[in-house]
């Protein structure tokens, strides 16, 4: 039987959510139902809220979501009614590179994640007869209740909170997995992140965790340097027009180990790149703006310096989310600081609050 639940749906590309209730549909096999309590807000909802990105409207949004799991269809063995659960991102777990664990760069990626339907075809949710568009991300989490799957389906520890627990499922496995997977930043290294917010943070985070010499934080807005001092940054940079390569330079002569950027402008990229040190990696995560170029010296690359690019972290949630949150639990990855609830009700002004810098990760809770 389809159920009433509690959604912020979105009716128009630019405009606002609207809260109203839509009707669910039940799981099917390999699919769970979620009782949601959290849900973080990405950037990615943003970008689909303001820009066509071939998903259809209306729809409901969400891809950080953590709740109890209510019912579960048949096939699903990792996870039980009344588990605690952190959602992440859906992949086929049948293509090459699901197989070799690299479901991040699923091949099904697009078709899982964007397509407003679930996998076997059905239309998650309708509101008088009409389709309501969902399984955004494997979920549409901004409701009170989503489906989601065994394979985006992460258990969570009982001593974890669900609004801290649910940005682990996109932003936070985004910024730290950079840095641990795709950098693999150590002790050795000094560090840098381009762009301050809640994925940088994430990333500078675990540097702090790893014990990098030098950690560099880049940012055009002071607050944001005031919290990555208290988070661990060893040194601030305010991006006000200045030289950034070269105050840089000014921390670390030899050049920086290791750059995570969020920020996808080719300026920042190619400043980065050219405050490498030998044997320098850049990894790069945002996507930028449709005609993006960056142009940079060939030569820099010489010298074994290199640029990298990875969505998710280079991530398997159903392993990195749990060690991650291991590392939280163990006091080694605070991001407590980041964290700003608002109610469900409140989403419209949550995504304000973000846009202007007043929330760094805002978080809607489900009462
Ligand atoms: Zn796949
Ligand atoms: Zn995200």
């Amino acid at each position: 039987m389809p159920m009433p639940v509690r959604a912020a749906v979105l009716r128009q590309r630019g405009g606002p959510y609207a809260i109203e209730q839509v009707e669910l549909v039940d799981p099917g096999p390999g699919q769970l139902l979620i009782k949601l309590a959290a849900c973080g807000i990405c950037f990615t909802d943003v970008g689909v809220q303001r820009y066509e990105q071939g998903t259809p409207l209306p729809q409901v949004l969400g891809h950080e979501g953590a709740g109890t799991v209510l019912a579960v269809g048949a096939g699903v063995r990792h996870v039980a009614v009344g588990d605690r659960v952190v959602l992440s991102y859906a992949s086929c777990g049948a293509c090459a590179n699901c197989g070799h664990d690299h479901p991040q760069y699923c091949s099904n990626f697009m078709a899982l994640n964007y397509a407003g339907v679930l996998p076997d075809g059905r239309v998650p949710m309708r509101q008088n007869g009409q389709p309501v568009y969902g399984g955004f991300f494997g979920q549409s989490s901004f409701a009170d209740h989503a489906i989601a799957y065994a394979r985006n389906t992460v258990k969570l520890a009982d001593d974890v909170p669900f609004a801290l627990a649910a940005p682990f499922g996109c932003g936070l496995q985004t910024g730290a997995g950079t840095a641990y997977n795709t950098l693999n930043v150590q002790a050795e290294h000094s560090f840098a992140v381009m762009g301050a917010g809640s994925v940088g943070l994430a990333a500078m985070l675990a540097a702090v965790d790893r014990g990098c010499h030098s950690i560099i934080a880049i940012d055009r807005v002071a607050e944001r340097l005031e919290l990555a001092r208290q988070l661990g940054a060893t040194h601030t940079i305010l991006a006000d027009g200045r030289d950034v390569m070269a105050a840089l330079r000014a921390i670390v002569a030899i050049g920086i180990d290791r750059i995570v950027d969020t920020t996808g402008a080719s300026p920042v990229i190619r400043a980065g790149l050219e405050a490498l040190a030998s044997r320098g990696e850049l990894a790069m995560l945002a996507v930028t703006a449709p005609g993006t170029e960056i142009t940079f010296n060939p030569n820099t690359l010489l010298g074994g310096r290199s640029l990298k690019g990875a969505v998710e972290g280079d991530a398997d949630p159903q392993s990195f989310i749990p060690w991650l949150i291991d590392r939280h639990r163990a006091g080694r990855f605070n991001h407590a600081p980041l964290v700003r609830e608002y109610p469900l009700e409140a989403i419209n002004e949550a995504v304000a609050d973000m846009a202007s810098g007043k929330a760094v990760k805002p978080v809607l809770v489900m009462r």
